[in-house]
């Protein structure tokens, strides 16, 4: 938090009147973060959150929405409907944080193959630190007149649980009252204390797609009686690098990796097929049509190239959408985070290729949305990197030694929610402001 910090704000007083326990919200912190699971199977996460919201006695909770979803509603008199979310998933990585309370945990995945998991992605911290939010709120509540809704969601990593949980009837047969704002958070490799934000699209769009080349398979020492998809593969990848670098303007942002890429088993025999796994970002939606259409013209030519007589085959495996920030939420958004957070508070942040699917829980149902990020890298470490000139060596997100500092982390993240939430419900602390 920053030294420019108003005290004297009503926020501040509004927050410092709801103290929390924030030693139970750290042992919390920790046993999430030491039971990881992955996407879709979240039982016990979503266990832990139900029970937590049932102590606070003031939330009526569904569970299992859209798989292992969870929302607590708060029906707190008139006034406007806010939704907070955070997300639950953690990811296939071995840890390797040398934490305490770092995870040991495998388990099999969906598809029955044995993973090690960890929460690399924060995810512990945003459930952390919306449980706490949801405390605070529920102390606060003569203060604010509205609806609050908490929403846990599943499998954000798979970019398929917001989708899943509208699709079950989060809004309809589940009864969640449609939200006038949705509000959600990331921490991120940022200093610990800080936040930041934009106006418009904060987050590139994602598309991943698995695509099929088919060869010829043989004898490994008979290549001429084969058509090899191995080398059809590399010259796949390779022209794929020209793509962004010589096709997109050098002003869009957009990114093509190829994540995946598997031919054969074993070293003598030629394989009939091969596979490669793509993932793009993108901001522009002219951008991405051009991404994707190339990407199936440089494959075809390469195939050809090859002597393929098979057209190679393409799968769509996943879609998120651009998080865009609505402007006039933005408006209310800065002027609160400018107040609370000072200079801490950055609202112009750059926009990210990091993809994200909470905006489908607001766009699903035409209302707008405001994502921000918030840092969770110890301050120390992040000063000394910065004057070196490498903050990129830092661990980040989806990496095995990404390890958010607890504190300042927990702290900001919980009370970004809460005054979020309180600017958001209150026109008059909104004039105020
Ligand atoms: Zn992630
Ligand atoms: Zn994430």
């Amino acid at each position: 938090m920053g030294s420019n910090r108003r005290f004297t704000s009503s926020l501040t007083d509004l927050l410092l009147a709801a103290p929390l326990d924030i030693e139970k919200y750290e042992a919390l912190y920790k046993h999430f973060h030491e039971h990881p699971e992955l996407s879709n199977l979240e039982a016990e996460t979503a266990k832990t959150i139900a029970a937590h919201l049932l102590r606070l006695q003031a939330f009526k909770t569904t569970t299992n929405i859209g798989g292992h979803g969870v929302v607590g509603v708060l029906e707190n008199g008139p006034g406007k409907t806010i939704l907070l979310r955070a997300d639950m998933d953690g990811l296939p990585i071995l840890e390797e944080t040398g934490l305490p309370y770092a995870s040991k945990v495998t388990m099999p995945d969906v598809e029955g193959v044995m993973r090690p998991v960890m929460h690399a992605c924060g995810h512990d911290m945003h459930m952390t630190c919306l449980l706490a939010a949801a405390e605070t709120l529920t102390k606060l509540r003569q203060r604010w007149s509205g609806t609050l809704i908490v929403l846990f969601q599943p499998a954000e990593e798979r970019g398929t649980g917001a989708k899943a949980m509208i699709d079950d009837g989060l809004y309809e047969r589940h009864k969640i009252p449609v939200p006038d704002f949705v509000l959600g958070q990331h921490v991120m490799a940022m200093r610990a204390g800080s936040v930041g934000s934009k106006m418009g699209t904060i987050m590139a769009g994602a598309d991943s797609m698995k695509i099929t080349l088919f060869g010829v398979g043989g004898h490994g020492s008979q290549p001429h009686r084969t058509i090899d998809p191995a080398v059809m593969a590399a010259h796949v990848v390779v022209r794929l690098q020209t793509l962004v670098s010589r096709e997109i303007n050098p002003g869009d942002i957009s990114v093509l990796t190829v994540g995946s890429l598997q031919a054969g088993q074993t070293e003598n025999v030629i394989a009939d097929s091969a596979e490669i796994g793509i993932d793009i970002r993108s901001v522009r939606p002219e951008t991405r049509e051009k991404l994707l259409a190339s990407i199936r013209r440089i494959v075809k030519a390469e195939c050809e190239a090859s002597g393929s007589t098979v057209a190679p085959l393409f799968k769509m495996t996943r879609h998120l959408p651009n998080t865009v920030n609505d402007e006039s939420m933005m408006k209310t958004l800065v002027k609160s985070f400018s107040e609370y957070f000072g200079d801490d508070f950055d609202a112009n942040i750059p926009t990210t290729t990091i993809s994200e699917d909470f905006s489908i829980l607001a766009t699903s149902q035409g209302r707008p949305c405001a994502f921000w990020h918030w840092g969770g890298i110890e301050e120390g470490l992040w000063d000394q990197r910065l004057k070196e000139g490498r903050i990129d060596d830092i661990p980040a997100n989806h990496t095995a030694r990404f390890a958010p500092v607890i504190q300042p982390t927990m702290r900001t993240g919980i009370n970004a929610l809460c005054v979020a939430a309180l600017a958001f419900f209150d026109e008059k602390l909104q004039h105020r402001l």
